[in-house]
């Protein structure tokens, strides 16, 4: 399978669709990791052909989503700084924070930026050399490379009026800290094919040992997602806990070295909190100590913020695939696309955005 088309072939999808329902003889729980399948799954109508007993939950794979309230807080305030310019990817910017988003502080005079890249920011730091330019940088693996590479070129070049607010979180140990959960019912992953390309899919052995789960990396067209789910359901009947991966036209065992190392020499490992979660040890990446010139965290002082949450928003839940979008009270009254309490319905790859958008909508 080499060409988009045959991802998308229609007699290929449901001949994967006869295959899943034969291979399935008890009820199972998989878990798509990332907010980008989730949408491909109600896209194309995946969960409406799966066979009796097997579920797909969705899983905490949206940077948007995850990144803690604490950081959207901290963002608008230091875009409420003067003198400061506050970049991000656009959907950051209309992610809800205690005190509204970044747009909103947009709209009460803050000089708040959409950017396509994180090298955007740069240019804008250097085209700006008597304002402070910070940017938002948070994602998975997928766009830690590239905002490592911003950084590293701010370093280098010694730009010091450009820094980054960091809030990248990593995908195995929120893997673990699912399945540690009291009541998980996750029997199964499937991994994001494109964190793989960068990570390789050998990070995940350790996972699929240590809690006995398949885990199946993946690509995001209906006929990817279908044959994962082959994958996975073979192996769980099988009773075999170990890492396949499907997305081999760009998935190597040991990824992307050149990405992991820029990654290396910028960022180390941290605790991190998730948005809806909580604390995952070992979850996140900051920038190294040497590199505090360039910490926006360290060079603004903006403690001191208490968060606080939509009471109504059970986001933290969905995340875990421990409750659906349309559980939530919310869901579709008061919080829409339009009107979101919480990030998860705000971020194009956020769960309640899918099923809002693809018309898994609560019954009255
Ligand atoms: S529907 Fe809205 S309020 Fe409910 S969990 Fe989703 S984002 Fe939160």
């Amino acid at each position: 399978m080499k060409f988009l088309a045959e991802y998308r072939d229609p007699e290929l999808a449901r001949a994967l669709v006869e295959q899943l329902r034969r291979a399935t003889t008890r009820p199972w729980t998989i878990m798509e990791i990332c907010g980008g399948q989730t949408h491909s799954i109600l896209r194309h109508g995946i969960d409406q052909v799966l066979p009796p007993g097997l579920e797909l939950v969705h899983g905490p794979g949206c940077p948007v989503c995850v990144t803690p309230l604490e950081t959207i807080d901290r963002a608008v305030a230091i875009a409420e700084l003067p003198g400061t310019i506050l970049t991000s990817f656009g959907d950051m910017l209309r992610v809800p924070g205690s005190r509204g988003s970044l747009l909103e502080a947009r709209s009460r005079g803050a000089d708040v930026r959409m950017v396509y890249s994180p090298l955007e920011a740069l240019a804008l730091a250097r085209a700006n050399p008597d304002r402070e330019v910070v940017f938002l940088a948070v994602g998975f693996e997928t766009t830690a490379p590239g905002n490592a590479m911003a950084a590293a070129a701010a370093a280098d070049q010694g730009l010091l009026n450009y820094s980054q607010l960091v809030s990248h979180v990593l995908v195995p140990p929120a893997m673990a800290a699912i399945l540690d959960a009291p009541g998980c019912r996750v029997n199964a992953f499937l991994a994001a094919g494109h964190v793989c390309t960068v990570t390789g899919w050998r990070p995940y052995e350790a996972v699929a040992a240590r809690h006995g789960v398949p885990i199946v990396a993946t690509g995001f067209e209906p006929v990817d997602i279908l044959d994962g789910l082959v994958q996975a359901v073979t192996l769980l009947e099988q009773g075999e806990a170990r890492v396949v991966n499907r997305y081999e036209r760009a998935v190597r065992p040991d990824g992307n070295p050149a990405a992991q190392a820029m990654v290396d020499r910028m960022y180390r490992v941290c605790d991190r909190k998730w948005r809806g979660i909580g604390v995952i040890t070992q979850s996140g990446l900051e920038l190294r100590p040497e590199f505090a010139a360039w910490d926006a965290e360290r060079k603004f002082d903006v403690a001191g913020i208490a968060p606080a949450e939509s009471a109504e928003c059970i986001a933290g839940l969905v995340l875990q695939g421990r409750a659906r979008p349309a559980d939530c009270p919310a869901f579709g009254r008061a919080c829409t696309p339009q009107t979101p309490l919480g990030a998860t319905m705000v971020s194009s790859e956020g769960a309640c955005a899918a099923w809002f958008r693809y018309g898994r909508k609560v019954t009255e």
